[in-house]
């Protein structure tokens, strides 16, 4: 048996999950994208929870490792901030990228989060083609999340282009 996954075209702030992914960057003190929209809409104490993160990691969070905060006022219960590598063209990172997601539901299993919302994670700033980054994203979560402890993984694409590029992993998956 494999996890239930679920993919919906919107804003990962809006949704109503345990825990959702943030596509953060190593500082951890907020930048653009899904970061810039969970720090607007979650407000400060998600902020604060990761300065205090950063106290115990002077050089950051590494790439492919995650970490989690309270979720302010989203309607989650926790932040599970993950760093993607930069896509390159010249040397093959996606090793890193299917930690990302290992990681987050490690920490969110731990948590005992049982429905977890991802983005997209590397395919805005960090410029990762959306269908590789699909490939590798839904084949580690089919991997890596044991179904007996998540009763959903939802994948969250803000656009049709990464929706259709999930929408097109997942049934590759399938068969
Ligand atoms: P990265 O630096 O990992 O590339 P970005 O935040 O720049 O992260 O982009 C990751 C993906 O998230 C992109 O596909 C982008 O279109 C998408 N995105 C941006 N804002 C949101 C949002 N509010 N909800 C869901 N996805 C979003």
């Amino acid at each position: 048996m494999t996890v239930s996954i679920t993919l919906v075209q919107g804003d990962i702030t809006r949704q109503r999950v345990d825990a959702l992914v943030n596509a953060a960057n190593s500082s951890l003190l907020g930048g653009g994208g899904v970061d810039g929209a969970i720090h607007r809409r979650g407000g400060p104490e998600i902020l604060a929870d990761c300065r205090r993160l950063r106290a115990s990691l002077p050089k950051g969070l590494p790439t492919g490792r995650a970490v989690a905060t309270v979720a302010g006022k989203l309607d989650a219960r926790h932040v599970i901030h993950t760093v993607g590598p930069v896509w390159s063209a010249t040397e093959d990172r996606s090793e890193l990228l299917a930690s990302c997601h290992r990681e987050a539901l490690r920490v969110a299993a731990e948590l005992g989060a049982r429905t977890v919302a991802f983005p997209a994670i590397s395919t805005g700033v960090y410029r990762w083609p959306l269908d590789d980054a699909a490939r590798v994203a839904v084949r580690t979560v089919r991997e890596a999340a044991d179904p007996a402890r998540f009763d959903e993984v939802r994948f969250v694409l803000f656009d049709q282009a990464a929706y259709d590029a999930f929408a097109k992993a997942l049934a590759a998956a399938d068969r």
